[in-house]
């Protein structure tokens, strides 16, 4: 038999927490490994570990802000992780300090389709200029946008210069993605010929720039889909009065136009910070937070209520059965709900 005291479990916990004074100083001397706790308390949902995390955000947050983040989005295949690590192999080689993050829906359930396997990004893994993180398994998308905002705080606070943020092409991560960054950079492909028919609009107007990639084997069709994209972008109304979305063929593969495209998103952050609208965006985007925040907790808050709990599926018969309207239940459980607390 094994001795219990030298069991997995114990072990584990014999490991010593790190202070949060040892947190606060490990992130602010860019010390990986504290990043790496500090993340992992700030992805917990132990309310212990919660209570830490935001007092060590609390200290960080005056030492935030200082990044260039940009969104990353596209759908699988398209050469995300093979154009963040060229693009980030560039900036690191300029002595920027660079750190990936995911935000990845299914990563809970499923492992996740990105960042989850080694092999991506091999160059970038082992670059000392560069803090890789796969995408928090936080349950709810709520909760990955809290993991992942309050992430950035941290790495900002480490003193990254650039953090990229890369998500899949589903339209609720990508929306939930645009809302933290400051630019937020589509990838598409040149190839079938009728691609707009099959992208959504909405990918469109969050777009700061369309980067057509993989221009090395589609060079024949990168002039005609260029042509397309920028017509479908001309119809729509521009987001800032001082931008409108570029599109720029690129291959992440052989390198071609990737330091055209840092170029422009550099451009996009002088006019913006000149104009004061990126301030005026991530003041907006604070305040986004701040309501998704409070519309969490609530609900819940709500969910949890033992009162509504006893009554919410007798509710939800009677609504199925046709027997109430959903205005009627809603009032009889917020009833309960404010009886309950
Ligand atoms: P992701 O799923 O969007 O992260 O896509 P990957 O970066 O994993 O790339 C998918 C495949 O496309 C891989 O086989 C890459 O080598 C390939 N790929 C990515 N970018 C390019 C490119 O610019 N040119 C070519 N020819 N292939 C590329």
């Amino acid at each position: 038999m094994s001795d219990p005291k030298n069991s997995k479990d114990s072990v584990i916990r014999r490991v010593q927490q790190p202070t949060l004074d040892e947190l606060f100083d490990g992130v602010r001397a860019c010390d990986r490994a504290m990043i790496g706790r500090a993340i992992t308390l700030i992805e917990s949902r132990n309310p212990k570990h919660q209570e830490k995390a935001q007092a060590l955000l609390h200290k960080l947050l005056p030492f935030a802000g200082g990044a260039q983040r940009v969104g990353i989005s596209g759908v699988p295949g398209v050469g995300k992780s093979t154009f963040i690590e060229a693009l980030g192999t560039k900036l690191t080689t300029e002595d920027k300090k660079v750190a990936v993050l995911a935000v990845d829906p299914s990563s809970g359930r499923t492992g996740g389709s990105i960042l989850g396997d080694k092999t991506r990004m091999e160059k970038l893994s082992a670059d000392t200029n560069a803090f890789i993180r796969p995408s928090p398994s936080a349950g709810v998308l709520g909760g990955v946008a809290r993991a992942t905002r309050e992430t950035i705080a941290v790495l900002e606070a480490a003193g990254f210069d650039v953090v990229l943020v890369e998500t899949v092409g589903t339209g609720q991560s990508e929306t939930m993605v645009s809302d933290m960054v400051d630019f937020f950079l589509v990838l598409m492909l040149p190839g079938a010929g009728d691609e707009l028919q099959g992208i959504k609009k909405g990918i469109l107007e969050l777009a700061d720039m369309i980067a057509l990639n993989k221009s090395d084997i589609f060079a024949d069709k990168i002039k005609q889909a260029t042509r397309e994209y920028k017509s479908a972008l001309h119809i729509m109304r521009d987001a800032s009065p001082n931008w409108h979305p570029p599109v720029l063929g690129c291959s992440a593969i052989t390198g071609d136009g990737i330091d055209g495209l840092w170029e422009t998103i550099e451009k996009h952050d002088r006019i913006m910070t000149d104009s004061g609208e990126r301030e005026a965006r991530r003041v907006q985007q604070k305040l986004s937070w701040l309501d998704a925040h409070i519309r969490d907790r609530l609900l819940d808050d709500f969910y949890g209520n033992t009162d509504v709990a006893e009554v919410i599926d007798t509710v939800k018969s009677a609504i199925t059965n046709g027997e109430t309207t959903v205005s009627h239940a809603v009032t009889k459980l917020l009833g309960a709900y404010q009886a309950g607390k």
